[in-house]
This record gives structure tokens, sequence and C-alpha cells, in this order.
């Protein structure tokens, strides 16, 4: 086997970029920003994705695809949208290649220059509103609820994997109303979907919450987010919903003649989660020796690896393997029998550990005397002998005890690092000594925000949904305020 990671405490960005390469997830490309994502990495994306999807279409959405390219002119209609989004464009002036007269080479044709420039979509607000002034006339055709799977780009400085690149998968839905309430209510809907994805199938705890004005997506009048908390204590923001109010039916100029036959503008809400999830999955679970799946997640849930001196002993062992394969996936369980000669067993289990494997199951040809099996779990790395006839109910069993184990150790961690704390030099302390979320009170402004930013890296993450009114003192003005936020330096 290769030599170890780079543990998390010498060097936590270090260690990510590391076990992001090592457990085949993704690696950085030719093309600034842009990654591989590698086909063990992408095995996990399309769990996240599968699992999404069927929530998004239970609760009433549907799918569609909108195009790639945005004319400039759309984005240009709403003004708040382009001021956030005009900074982080890749934008194609011309559509044709042609060989340099002094033989250079490729040099783009000045004479195919388009008329319009096209963006490539950041995110698709004004090429899906534009779309939906065709598509909407009366009360009769909302709610309009749409998902669409996609890339985007977005031109990032700072780009790591995963967790920011310039261009990334997500989900994005874009939704129609007939009235504000309805609107805020989906918004919450989805909010609520992601906080129950993120806990029940990453095992990642999140703070539900809204976002303050200088962090609120151009564009919305309300942008509702998940924050989860990584190991090294630094927040990452999840997933987000907004409520977009009237701003981009007003842009569009999308009507609906009401029940009561009058015209309206439409409402709206907007809402995605990308592959930076695979970055808080790793970041949340993963240890010194690698990825830590939780099973729910897990492409593979069980490897079994054989353990043999010769093809005589591997055959019999086969056998009995191929048995336990077969009742395994009868009851929905992924399982990969590693029966490769190529490598030993050694390797192996450096290998499935490196990968986060929740069950790793060995046997060799004692345990196939014995009717034994030896089983290993990957997050708590005990090691039990087995009956063979116990494996598929301790294989269901210990599998929710994983899944059950990861987000409570996570929780635990998450309830550890959030601190209240009553001024602003508790706050610099708590920052520096033990990281986390910071609940502390703020008068409310933006200028004050970004003071405390400039001073301490540290942002507010979000106002928590289940907030209760308490009466305080800003930390850093001493000006009123009526709640507390939660504040982390945040990736
Ligand atoms: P937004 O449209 O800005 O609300 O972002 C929607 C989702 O995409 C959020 O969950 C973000 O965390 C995620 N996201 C935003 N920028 C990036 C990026 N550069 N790389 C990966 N994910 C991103």
């Amino acid at each position: 086997m290769s030599k170890k990671l780079t543990k998390r405490e010498d060097d936590y960005s270090k260690w990510y970029n590391e076990l992001v390469v090592r457990a085949d997830l993704a690696e950085n490309s030719g093309v600034r920003g842009c990654m591989v994502i590698k086909p063990y990495g992408y095995a996990i994306w399309e769990k996240m994705q599968a699992e999404l999807d069927k929530k998004f279409k239970e609760t009433g959405h549907e799918n569609a695809y909108f195009p790639l390219f945005i004319p400039k002119s759309y984005l240009s209609k709403e003004a708040a949208h382009v001021d956030g989004f005009a900074k982080e464009c890749a934008v194609v002036t011309h559509y044709r290649l042609k060989n340099a007269e002094d033989g250079s080479g490729l040099i783009v044709d000045p004479e195919a220059k388009l008329e319009e420039e096209l963006i490539v979509r950041p995110t698709s607000e004004t090429i899906i509103w534009d779309t939906y002034k065709r598509w909407i006339q009366s009360y009769r055709d909302l709610p309009l609820l749409i998902n669409q799977w996609a890339n985007v780009v977005r031109w990032e400085m700072r780009t790591r994997l995963f967790l920011r690149t310039a261009e990334f998968l997500w989900q994005e839905g874009h939704t129609a109303h007939a009235t504000k309430n309805e609107a805020v209510e989906e918004a919450e809907l989805i909010l609520d979907i992601y906080a129950n994805f993120a806990e029940n199938f990453m095992a990642m705890p999140v703070v539900k919450g809204l976002k303050t004005e200088s962090e609120r997506f151009a564009g919305a009048i309300e942008t509702y987010c998940i924050e989860g908390l990584m190991q090294d204590g630094k927040a990452l923001q999840a997933g987000t919903s907004h409520f977009l109010g009237q701003n981009f039916a007003k842009a569009f100029d999308v009507q609906f003649t009401s029940k009561e036959g009058k015209k309206e503008y439409v409402w709206a809400s907007s809402w995605g989660v990308s592959t930076r999830l695979m970055g808080a999955l790793i970041m949340t679970h993963s240890d010194d020796l690698g990825l830590v799946l939780p099973p729910n997640l897990a492409p593979i849930q069980v490897v079994i690896i054989p353990i043999h001196r010769n093809d005589e002993q591997l055959d019999a062992i086969s056998i009995k393997v191929n048995e336990i394969v077969k009742e395994l996936r009868a009851k929905g369980v992924s399982v990969k029998f590693d029966n490769r000669t190529t490598y030993k067993p050694g390797w192996k289990f450096a290998e499935y550990e490196l990968k986060g494997v929740p069950l790793r199951i060995a046997m060799g040809p004692r345990d196939l005397e014995n009717g034994t099996l030896e089983i290993a779990r990957r997050d708590t790395l005990k090691k039990e002998n087995i009956s063979q006839s116990d494996v598929v109910n301790y294989v269901e069993v210990t599998l929710k005890e994983i899944q059950e184990n990861l987000y409570n150790k996570a929780l635990n961690y998450r309830e550890n690092h959030i601190t209240e704390v009553n001024s602003f030099e508790e706050f610099k302390e708590v920052l520096e000594k033990k990281g986390g979320f910071i609940s502390a009170h703020w008068d409310g402004t933006v200028e004050t925000e970004e003071k405390i930013k400039d001073l301490t890296k540290a942002s507010i993450r979000c106002i928590p949904l289940n907030n209760s009114v308490e009466e305080g003192k800003c930390i850093l003005t001493g000006n009123k305020s009526t709640q507390r936020v939660l504040f982390a330096k945040a990736y």
C-alpha cells in the first residue's frame, strides 16, 4: 500500500485534498478550477441524486432541461441578480476558430463574432423565467414545479475539489405560484427535504436558518439555508432555498389571470444543492485512515475478501461467499466480492478502509471449516467473529447502527461546538481556540457584519429558524439586539 494520508490534526486541508484523490473520488483536470469526478465519487453522487430526485418527485416536482447558454440581455434584466453574478461569468463571444495565417496555430476567427454574447449559465433563473412567460397565462397553469439536473459555471478564483469548483453539478428547482404564501411554503418545504436528506442519508446534522442580507442569493427576497459543521470547526453551507418574491416575474413580465380575472405577477422560489455535498460528506465523517461513508450513501456497503493460499482454497471459499452474496443482495444490500488474485488481502483491507466501505468481511479456510467469518466495521474499526448463518441479520442490523452512530457522533461534535458568547473578546477567543458555531448578539446591520468579518474572518452563517426572541447587546457595537445569530469561519 502506498504511504499514509496526512493526519487531520497536522494539516486538515492537505488531508482533505489527499483523501479525495487517494479514495478515487475526484482529481484536478487540465482545466483550471474544473475537476474530473471519478467513477467511485460519481457513484456516491448518483446515490445522492437518486434519493433527492425521489423526494422531489414525491412532492410533485418534474424534471426538465433548459439551455446551457443564456443571452447576455437576459442576465441583465433583474438588477440584483446581474450584480451578484456578473463578476464570475464565463462568456462566449465567438463561434468559430481558424488557422492563423502565420502558421502559429488556431485562433478565434474575428469574423465569427456573436451578435449577442452568451453566458454559460451560473444559475438558470433568467432563461427559465423567459420560458415561463410562454407557459403561464392563467391560475390553472400554477403551481409550476420544475427541477433541472445540470452543470453550471461560476468563475471562482479560489477553487477546491467538490467544495468550490468553477464548473459544478447540481440540481436547481424553479417554481411558480399564484400567491406569496405558496411560494414561501415551497421554499420551506424544500429546505426540509434538504435537511432530512442531510441528516438521514449523509448522517450530517444541519442548522436550518435564514441568510442575512449580505449573504442572500442575488435576486432573492429571502434565502433559507442548511449549514453543517465540519470536523475542523469550520461551517459549510450545504444547500439553499430562495423565496424570490415577484422579482423574476416582473423582470420577465410573467403575469397570470387570477380566478377573479385580475392580472397578477407570479410568485417564485428557486433552490439548489450541488456536488459540494460530496465535500460535506467527506469532511463530516472521514478519519486519518480515509473515507468513512454512511451506509445509506455507500456504493459498496459490504466487501468480502477471501484469504487463501491457493486456487483450491479460493474455489471452496467462493462457493460459500457466493451464497452469502446472493442472500445479502436479496435483502437490498450492495455487496462486492473482491476475489482478484492480483492483490493480496492486506492491500485490499487498506484499500477498502481508504474508500470508506462500511463493513468488511474476511473469510479464510479455517472459517470455512468452522462456519464462521470475520466482520469489521469501518466506523469503529472493531472486528468480530460471527457464525456464517448469522451474517445476513448481522449485516442488516449493523448497517443501521453505523448510520446512526455516524450521525450521533457528528451531532455530538456539533452540539459541543455551538458556543454562546456575550462579548467581542470572548468571541475572538472561542473562534481562535475552539472554532465551531458561535451564538452571539448582532445589531442587524450589514456594516457590523462586515466589520466582524474583516476583523475575524468569521461570517454570519445564518439566523436559525428555531430562534427565540432574546434581548441583548451586539457583541461589537453594544447596540440593541433581539436575537442571537450563528457566526463561524466557513468554507
Ligand atoms: P446558490 O445558487 O448560490 O444558492 O447555490 C446553490 C448551491 O450550490 C448551494 O448549495 C451552494 O452551496 C452550491 N454552490 C455554490 N457555488 C458553488 C461552487 N463554486 N462549487 C460547488 N457548489 C457551489
